[in-house]
């Protein structure tokens, strides 16, 4: 845990995106199953780590040792912004994350994969909304569903959503759930059917508990399309 020049959420960005990732693990009951979380990475094309003083991806990419090729996740260096107008940061931000999901279609392609990554259309203040750092933009992407379907996402989650950093674990039926603090949906608990189960202060630890977040007060994902 670190305070920082660069912190994101009030953690580093390293830990930011690790956390993504324990709790995609965790949505998708996979925390045990290295292969199956590998798998998933996959279906991420790109993470921005959006400070402000311009952005970091984190994406896959093949490493070479003596032996074999692997597939690793990496985190390029700070792109900084060049000039510090909105209009041409957009542009930046959208052209390298264009270049970036094309560079994912290449690895995939090599791993099998067949589905187009693509970056969807946003209108400029979502685009706004994600320069304006600190905050995290995830694609997620292409991943099949048992149904046939695709599962589409793409979302940006930033600080102002973090400040409060207690997460209150709720079990419904058995599904499990993590909120921050002044949510609605606790507020409307009447009949008892939710229950209060634990008191989190990372999202690390929900994510050790198997919890998703909660749609409305945690709402990082936007955009959500199912496609053919
Ligand atoms: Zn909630």
């Amino acid at each position: 845990m670190t305070n920082n020049e660069e912190g994101i959420f009030g953690i580093d960005k390293d830990t930011a995106i690790e956390h993504f990732f324990l709790t995609l693990y965790a949505s998708f009951g996979v925390l045990e199953d290295s292969k199956k979380q590998e798998m998933l990475q996959m279906y991420v094309p790109v993470i921005a780590v959006i400070v402000p003083e311009g952005f970091y991806f984190s994406v896959c990419s093949f490493h070479k040792n003596q032996k074999q090729t692997e597939l690793v996740r990496i985190r390029s260096e700070l792109y900084p912004y060049p000039i510090y107008r909105e209009q041409k940061q957009i542009e930046q931000f959208v052209t390298l994350l264009e270049k970036t999901v094309s560079e994912h279609n290449e690895i995939a392609k090599q791993l099998g994969i067949t589905y187009q990554f693509y970056l969807p259309q946003l209108d400029t203040s979502e685009w706004q909304r994600a320069i304006t750092g600190p905050a995290m933009l995830v694609l997620f992407q292409g991943y099949p569903l048992s149904s046939g379907e695709v599962y589409n996402r793409i979302s940006i989650a930033g600080a102002q959503l973090y400040h409060k950093k207690e997460f209150i674990v709720i079990e419904e039926g058995d599904k499990r759930t993590f909120h921050l603090s002044g949510c609605e949906k606790l507020k409307d608990n009447t009949e008892g059917e939710m229950k209060l189960q634990w008191m989190c202060y990372e999202m690390k630890e929900c994510a050790e508990l198997q919890a998703v977040a909660c749609k409305k007060c945690l709402p990082e994902f936007v955009v959500p399309i199912l496609e053919e």
